[in-house]
């Protein structure tokens, strides 16, 4: 299941970036998004222009990121064979991570596939966390991933300064 993303910060809607719904234009943003509009006393929708009465939190949506959130803890505890057995506390903070860490329980060398799952972190992720667990993680072509993980946050940074942080998806 693919949980939509926030049209405005482009991040994928999580307990992080819970959805709401604007009302009464109806569009959907994350609630982040709608208290930076409400510090910055922006009155309009920043979709349509429609002035914002209220919101209320987008129940459907919510319900997928609740189902989405017990599904890739099980999926990563699944791919962790070494831990069979034991009560390990997953925290909610390590959902961008967890694809990542299901590569290096894989050992999966595919540059292409690690670069496809560094490119979804790169989307919302801290670069120096990036590189930090990279690090951490040991994969044994460590070598040949960091230039491709470099030229991978660099491209990142200069779309969003052109707000077209989307085009990643293009990419990769
Ligand atoms: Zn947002
Ligand atoms: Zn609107």
């Amino acid at each position: 299941m693919v949980l939509p993303i926030c049209p405005i910060c482009q991040k994928q809607y999580s307990l992080q970036t819970l959805p709401i719904v604007l009302v009464p234009c109806g569009h959907g943003v994350c609630e982040s998004c709608q208290d930076e509009c409400n510090r910055r006393e922006i009155l309009e929708c920043s979709l349509c222009r429609e002035l914002v009465a209220s919101w209320t939190p987008n129940y459907d949506l919510r319900a997928m990121v609740k189902q989405e959130e017990v599904d890739w803890k099980e999926k990563l505890m699944s791919s962790m064979d070494f831990l069979a057995g034991e009560e390990i506390e997953i925290d909610d903070e390590l959902k961008e991570v967890a694809p990542l860490l299901m590569l290096k329980a894989k050992n999966t060398q595919s540059i292409i596939r690690q670069r496809r799952v560094i490119a979804e972190m790169a989307r919302c992720m801290d670069p120096n966390d990036i590189f930090e667990w990279i690090s951490v993680l040991q994969f044994s072509n460590e070598k040949d991933l960091l230039p491709v993980v470099s030229k991978l946050i660099d491209d990142k940074i200069f779309l969003e300064s052109k707000k077209a942080l989307w085009v990643l998806k293009l990419v990769h």
